[in-house]
């Protein structure tokens, strides 16, 4: 049922565990390490898909929980799935929605069927279930779809994280039932994800591997990291998980992170990343550079002529200066968000195609090393 993931690796680099690989859906390849720019509500926010397409996005994200409350799956279906509903016709992930229920839903109760929960919009009633986050997904027709997990918190009692992991192996087993006896609604066929949970415990990660890995998927995703841990627990992690993942599978980090905490997740074999610092910060005027970042609203920049990073080449620095930038955001231009959200998504898709040179040439931890020291040394 999944034969049409094909994943191989390239190149392995000689001294860390960075890998360069390949996976190939019928929308695309991906080259790996990737990052995937966020699409909350089918849109990456002041871009159109061709845009995003050209900045080098192979593939991109979208969440459930927002399509499924608006537009609601009705009016997806009637464009027979998310890639016609929103113009993009490249691979697509889509999150399972259990995330979004458990940071932003205003009421939520988790049992073993599933979760109930309040729509953060009109405080109307839901009940996802694994089943029916399944559906959803398949009604989506998204290349990637991801199994129902239970996400803690990153204080989270070790209790509630030991819950979380069984709940999850429950879950993602009903997911790969369901997934099995249904079919895309959309053009292509689909990939199921399943999501290692655990939290920072080795032992309670290490269960949560044999489990999953037991069931059997062609791609793992971690969830539960980027939670509000140490960064030094997030590494370890990171660390042991590249021991106990099969190396011949996918590996998505979810929902990390800064360009640093890319370089060195990749430096530890992860393939797949997805974050909204790079469009949200872009939307704040926080700038992303290969010497830390900057923030166009600061007064420094009212008479700075110069470019936001002189060898960057984007639509941005290629046409506008500081100073004009800084403008448009204090005068509340459209066009500031535009141009900001374009700079900083170029910035993260050439990190990574210089992350794959990198370990193409075998040469990875010379090169993030000098990286590191270029952006966390100078950062503002
Ligand atoms: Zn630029």
């Amino acid at each position: 049922m999944n034969n049409h993931l094909l994943f191989s690796i390239a190149a392995h680099d000689p001294d860390t565990a960075a890998r360069g690989g390949l996976i190939e859906l019928p929308r695309g390849v991906i080259e790996t390490p990737c990052f995937m720019p966020i699409a909350t509500h089918g849109a990456v926010k002041t871009l159109a898909p061709w845009e995003v397409r050209e900045l080098g996005a192979q593939i991109i994200l979208s969440n459930t929980y927002h399509l499924y409350l608006r537009p609601g799956m009705e009016l997806i279906n009637r464009y027979g799935g998310v890639h016609r509903f929103m113009g993009w016709e490249q691979p697509l992930l889509t999150d399972s929605g259990g995330y979004q229920v458990f940071s932003l839903a205003s009421m939520r109760k988790v049992n073993d069927d599933g979760v109930t929960f309040q729509s953060h919009l009109d405080g109307t009633t839901h009940h996802f279930t694994p089943e029916l986050v399944i559906d959803l997904q398949r009604q989506l027709g998204s290349d990637f779809v991801m199994a129902l997990d239970e996400c803690p918190p990153g204080d989270a009692p070790l209790r509630a994280i030991k819950e979380a992991v069984a709940r999850t192996t429950s879950w993602a087993r009903r997911c790969l039932d369901r997934f099995g006896t249904t079919e895309s609604g959309g053009d292509h066929p689909q990939t199921l994800c399943l999501v290692v949970q655990g939290g920072t415990d080795p032992h309670l990660r290490r269960q949560s591997v044999e489990e999953l890995l037991a069931l059997g998927a062609p791609a793992y995703a971690i969830g539960g990291l980027a939670v509000g841990e140490p960064r030094e627990a997030l590494f370890a992690t990171l660390e042991l998980l590249n021991e106990l993942l099969p190396v011949d599978k996918p590996r998505y980090l979810m929902g990390v992170g800064t360009p640093a905490d890319l370089v060195r997740a990749a430096a530890l074999g992860m393939d797949m990343f997805d974050c909204v610092l790079p469009t949200r910060n872009a939307r704040n005027g926080q700038l992303f550079t290969p010497n830390g970042t900057l923030n166009i609203r600061n007064a420094r920049y009212r008479s700075d002529l110069e470019p936001v990073q002189a060898d960057c080449g984007c639509p941005l620095c290629a046409n506008f200066g500081r100073a004009y930038l800084g403008h448009l955001f204090h005068t509340g231009e459209v066009l500031g968000l535009r141009l900001a959200t374009i700079h900083n998504l170029r910035f993260y898709l050439r990190l990574m195609a210089r992350m794959r040179q990198a370990i193409r040439e075998g040469c990875f931890r010379s090169w993030s090393g000098e990286f590191l020291q270029q952006y966390e040394g100078e950062a503002e």
